[in-house]
């Protein structure tokens, strides 16, 4: 049995009763949500190949796939005012083009079950947070068996292989926001869902700070699955500059609008998040050689940084990132009790915890990865909801 298998025995067995009753109780419930999203949605099954002829118009297609008329014509390479009731080999484009565009659109349907899933990792993260991590009655004197990183590599496996490889890429936190910008030039037919489900993915990213991140999204869990890796530990201790990082993010995200808009570019309806697109690798389908570069750089980048996508290109990584300023449960440091021995800042894969010692009000992303919840020598971290009182002056 390996050290880490030795500590989370050890923890388990630290654990009360009552801990005990609650991690089977949610491990249940998880179960459940999980089977409950199945029996509702049978359709989350594969989806069938639809065939399409070029004899059709936009208009005969477009419903059938769930998408607006302009969302074809773009996915078709035609200009969005194009007409949509004539044949489509009258305006010049292939069979295999309809095709390749028809593929394309289906790869994004959702697979409704995915919410469940998401649901489920997170309410196990938040309770093992919050409810578990450290034994009742246990001491600080015994705070390195406290949050064993088990739990949390099962839960990212979890992500990696059912909410990734087994459902395949729709729905995910990346394309959550985008799917929303996308509506607002009449991509999609249904910009209330978009907004329903972007909502959704908000939500779950504002109950646990960033815990629809951390814990669920399955492209961020892979790489946090490869960093976690017990190799180059030197080389992963240089932390990037936040202020690097976050600009790179704030730039592409705000080019993603000018380019969507048609600021620049010259038309509406262009997503350059469509060309670094990592979630692909779910559906084993990398559309563009950009594509397939994005997934290779990052995921070979997370041995040495931690979660480089998340990092520097993710547009809910960003958004997220703004709205962890209301989260619920988050990571909260007791100003008081703190000596600023910088123990927490040195486990931090990012400068969340640097922020957070030093008071700031727009700390980094801070991914609930509890790597600081065990270090701490006076006890002055928790992971622990903003309305609980009695941590005298925290920051939050
Ligand atoms: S920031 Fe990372 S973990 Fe969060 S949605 Fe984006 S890819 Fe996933
Ligand atoms: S180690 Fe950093 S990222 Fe992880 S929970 Fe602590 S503050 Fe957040």
């Amino acid at each position: 049995m390996n050290k880490e298998n030795r500590k989370t025995f050890y923890w388990f067995s630290q654990l009360s009763v009552k801990q005990r009753i609650s991690l089977f109780a949610t491990a249940a419930l998880m179960v459940a949500i999980v089977g409950l999203g199945f029996l509702m949605n049978p359709a989350s099954k594969p989806k069938k190949t639809v065939k399409f002829s070029v004899d059709m118009s936009i208009r005969q297609i477009a419903p059938k796939l769930g998408v607006t008329g302009k969302a074809l014509a773009r996915e078709l390479k035609l200009p969005l005012d194009v007409s949509k009731i004539k044949p489509l080999r009258k305006l010049g484009v292939t069979h295999e083009e309809l095709q390749h565009a028809v593929h394309h659109i289906l790869s994004h349907v959702d697979a409704t079950v995915k919410y469940y899933v998401y649901v489920a990792l997170v309410l196990g993260g938040l309770v093992f947070l919050t409810m578990l991590g450290r034994p009742d009655g246990s001491d600080t004197k015994q705070r390195r068996t406290w949050y064993p990183r088990s739990p949390y590599i099962v839960s990212l496996l979890l992500s990696v292989i059912v909410a990734g490889f087994l459902l395949g890429k729709s729905p995910n936190p990346m394309e959550g926001i985008v799917k929303v910008f996308k509506s607002m030039v009449g991509l999609y037919p249904d910009p209330g869902a978009k907004v329903i489900a972007f909502g959704f993915f908000i939500i779950l990213a504002v109950v646990g700070n960033k815990m629809i991140c951390g814990w669920a999204c399955p492209f961020g869990a892979f790489e946090e699955l490869i960093y976690s890796l017990p190799i180059l530990r030197k080389i992963k201790q240089k932390k990037l500059p936040f202020i690097l990082t976050n600009t790179i993010r704030a730039c592409l995200f705000i080019a993603m609008l000018l380019f969507l808009f048609g600021v620049f570019g010259g038309r509406k309806g262009t997503v350059i998040y469509h060309y670094v697109n990592p979630f692909n690798l779910f559906n084993l389908d990398f559309e563009t050689f950009s594509i397939l570069l994005t997934v290779i750089s990052t995921l070979l980048g997370s041995f040495i940084i931690y979660r480089p996508f998340c990092q520097f290109i993710c547009p809910f990584g960003f958004v997220s990132w703004i709205a962890e300023r209301f989260s619920i449960f988050r990571v909260r440091i007791d100003q008081d009790e703190c000596t600023q021995c910088g123990a927490c800042i040195k486990v931090c894969p990012l400068e969340a915890s640097k922020g957070l010692v030093a008071g700031k009000k727009m700390p980094a992303d801070c991914f609930s990865c509890a790597r600081c919840l065990n270090v701490c020598p006076v006890d002055a971290i928790q992971y622990t909801s903003v309305f609980k009182i009695g941590l005298t002056k925290c920051s939050t």
